[in-house]
């Protein structure tokens, strides 16, 4: 007998997951350059020089000490190194015992609900939204609560917040720049948003969190993007070097725990709880010591930027609707029919790989990842018209 829920997790993978893995298979049948897959967000710029070098030069050091454990919480120096950065370039006074090591923001997010809920607990969401915090949330035992983001801007819905937050509210997870509209929360956004959890607070004798989910912090077209503990003391940042250097795959980032809040040791002793709890400890050493030789390595974002001019020029002259992105590297386009899947599902006959937006939680549109060659974009074109020649004949 195993556990019912973790089986079903399993046995039905993530939508964007089974697209990559249908446009994997399609592209073996019809060949790469016919399947125009926007599926997936895996950084299409190569990590920076400086990464490779630093893996050089690391595999020099004596193997028992490269490969070896550091403590749960990352090497001291690694830490040491992440808190002089914030503190360097957001002026907040972040120590080292803040900061906690982890396998890129998807275990910061898991160990930072499972830290500031207990089971029953809300934890509210903006809807559309990175569908794994369902999958986490649910894993604490906590009740996700999704609000919609405010029309047509994408910013947070202050209203819907106010109706939404409640007595069993302990945390809401933002992410901006967001997956999968693009959208930065402006600084009077988040001034708003902080100055309702004040009220909040207040009013329900309770804390409430900010999970600021920052894989994205970097990838941005001019947009300016506040740093969140600056505006909401009670933050907690996941951040990530998968999309900033494109290092997905080596699996490291960092939770930040703001020392400004008045809690900021208990939660983190709580992060390391739940660290521990969940079994993400030490996180991947060499590229620990990567992220310390590479800190201020700047994100390459010039062919994002292209391909973000380049596709929106192009799907807006086809008469597609969709939201102008300030960061990230995803267009939220509106479905031609209410029913996402089943346009998702007619684009594929036009080897269009494009996510239904279903699984973000919302209704009617679908993410287009530009993170692809700008060829790719070019070549798509004539598929998007055809499909969209299809729905108005
Ligand atoms: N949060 C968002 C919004 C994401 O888009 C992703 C990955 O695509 C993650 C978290 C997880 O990132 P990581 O690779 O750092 O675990």
């Amino acid at each position: 007998m195993v556990n019912e829920r973790m089986y079903g997790l399993g046995a039905e993978p993530s939508a964007i997951r089974e697209l990559f893995a249908y446009g994997m298979a399609r592209k073996a049948e019809i060949g790469d350059e016919n399947v125009f897959d926007f599926s997936i967000g895996n950084p299409s710029v190569p990590a920076p020089e400086a990464a490779k070098q630093a893996v050089l030069e690391l595999m020099e050091e004596p193997p028992c000490d490269l490969h070896g454990y550091t403590p749960a919480a990352g090497a001291p120096s690694v830490r040491q190194t992440v808190a002089d950065h914030i503190r360097r370039r957001f002026g907040v006074p972040a120590s080292p015992d803040q900061v906690y090591l982890t396998a890129g923001a998807a275990a910061g997010l898991a160990i930072s609900i499972s830290a500031v809920t207990k089971p029953g607990d809300e934890v509210i969401v903006i809807a559309p939204y990175f569908p794994e915090y369902k999958v986490w949330i649910d894993t604490a035992a906590c009740a996700c609560v999704e609000v919609p983001a405010h029309v047509p801007d994408f910013q947070l819905d202050i209203d819907a917040l106010d109706a939404a937050i409640g007595p069993k509210t302990s945390a809401v997870i933002i992410n901006s720049p967001n997956n999968p509209v693009g959208a930065v929360y402006t600084r009077e956004n988040l001034g708003a948003f902080a100055a309702l959890l004040e009220r909040k607070e207040a009013e329900l004798s309770r804390k409430i969190y900010v999970i600021s989910d920052e894989p994205y912090r970097e990838i941005t077209y001019g947009a300016e993007v506040p740093y969140v503990p600056c505006v909401w003391p009670r933050t907690i940042v996941c951040y990530s070097y998968s999309k900033s250097l494109s290092l997905p795959g080596e699996r490291i980032g960092y939770i930040y725990v703001s020392d400004l809040m008045d809690d900021a040791r208990e939660v983190s002793t709580a992060v390391a709880g739940a660290g521990r709890a969940l079994g993400f400890i030490c996180a991947p050493v060499l590229f620990q010591r990567v992220i310390e030789r590479c800190i201020d390595e700047p994100s390459d974002v010039a062919s994002y930027a292209a391909n973000r001019a380049l596709l929106t020029k192009g799907l807006g002259a086809l008469g597609y609707e969709f939201v102008e992105p300030d960061g990230a590297f995803y267009l939220w386009v509106r479905a031609l029919e209410d029913d996402a899947q089943a346009f998702s599902d007619r684009a594929k006959a036009h080897e269009l790989l494009l996510v239904p937006s279903d699984s973000f939680g919302v209704g009617g549109w679908v993410r287009v990842s530009y993170c692809i060659s700008r060829e790719t974009i070019e070549r798509s074109m004539p598929a998007f018209k055809a499909l969209m020649e299809e729905y108005r004949s």
